[in-house]
């Protein structure tokens, strides 16, 4: 009784408002939806990114193997050409031979630019399309047509476009992409920036777009920054049909994938190829009108709305 006769006069000091109690109601709700949201299971896309001929095949056989491991199908950006100054190397070897074993296990393959890079730069380090380079569109086609061929010289297919770096004069060449891979894997599909479209599978008319939306593990990361990611991934597992996508790099460190790739699945996430995620879309229409809506209600309940709740911006690679 003396713990409540101390504690009571507090309570009776609190007196209660409509403003309190709607909060305590919205937290209550907030908490209610976050435990219904986690009985169904959101999709998670991954991708291994910048896969290039001069990439040591041990680094990109351990990340398909953690992926293998777990089950977890993956598209794989790759770059046909690697150029370093006076170094050109066409796709070819082991890393295409590791390349065919991946696609005949499942794995769905990108065409990631032809070389990544433009006049000096390097491969992988270097835009491709950026803005102001004026890069023809003749050229690009070109590009386009010489990149699947080197591909298609080893046996591999590409089935979805992603510009180098997301990066593209988006009037001189992304109708050319779009129209040369009717998938596309975009950290924001262009012109549909609007915050719901960017947390799920889109289709828009012919064209798919997958999105990339948690960021990736860069170079310097720690395990507070896989910590961070996986934290926007469970506010994202929240919203009904949300698609969490992700990248590695195959010289990121094993322990940095492994807490990523694990901390997702124990999120609940289940990690689908893109074809199975294509399927689970239907293309944007009146029907998804209403679905809609409740999804956007569920991004402003979860505050995953919020831009505050976003990453921190970090330069694209
Ligand atoms: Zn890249």
């Amino acid at each position: 009784m003396t713990a409540v006769s101390r504690y009571y006069p507090v309570h009776l000091e609190r007196r209660p408002s409509l403003a309190g109690a709607g909060r305590v109601a919205m937290n209550a709700g907030r908490h209610v939806w976050a435990y219904a949201a986690g009985l169904w299971h959101n999709t998670a896309l991954l991708r291994i990114e910048d896969v290039h001929p001069a990439l040591p095949v041990e680094d990109l056989d351990r990340a398909l193997g953690m992926c293998e491991a777990r089950g977890i199908p993956v598209a794989i950006g790759v770059i046909p050409r690697f150029v370093d100054g006076a170094t050109v190397v066409d796709l070819g070897g082991a890393v295409a031979a590791r390349l065919r074993r991946a696609a005949a296990d499942g794995a769905v393959l990108g065409l990631h630019g032809l070389t990544h890079q433009r006049g000096e730069g390097v491969t992988a380090a270097d835009y491709e399309y950026a803005p102001g380079d004026d890069v023809e569109p003749t050229e690009a086609a070109r590009r386009l047509v010489e990149g699947r061929a080197i591909l298609a010289a080893e046996g591999l297919f590409p089935r979805f476009w992603e510009t180098p770096h997301y990066t593209c004069d988006e009037e001189r060449h992304r109708a050319m992409f779009t129209q040369a891979f009717p998938w596309q894997f975009e950290r924001y599909p262009p012109g549909v920036s609007h915050s719901l479209q960017s947390r799920s599978v889109v289709r828009l008319g012919p064209v798919t777009w997958f999105p990339e939306n948690l960021y990736y593990i860069p170079g310097y990361a720690d395990d507070a920054w896989v910590d961070q990611m996986l934290a926007h991934a469970a506010r994202l597992r929240c919203v009904p049909s949300a698609v969490a996508g992700t990248y590695v790099h195959t010289f990121v460190r094993g322990e940095l994938v492994a807490r990523l790739l694990d901390g997702m699945l124990e999120l609940g996430f289940v990690f689908r190829s893109l074809p199975d995620a294509a399927r689970r879309t239907r293309p944007r229409g009146r029907g998804t009108a209403l679905a809609d809506r409740l999804r956007k209600a569920a991004l402003i309940a979860t505050g995953f709305d919020d831009p505050r709740a976003l990453p921190p911006p970090v330069p694209i690679l």
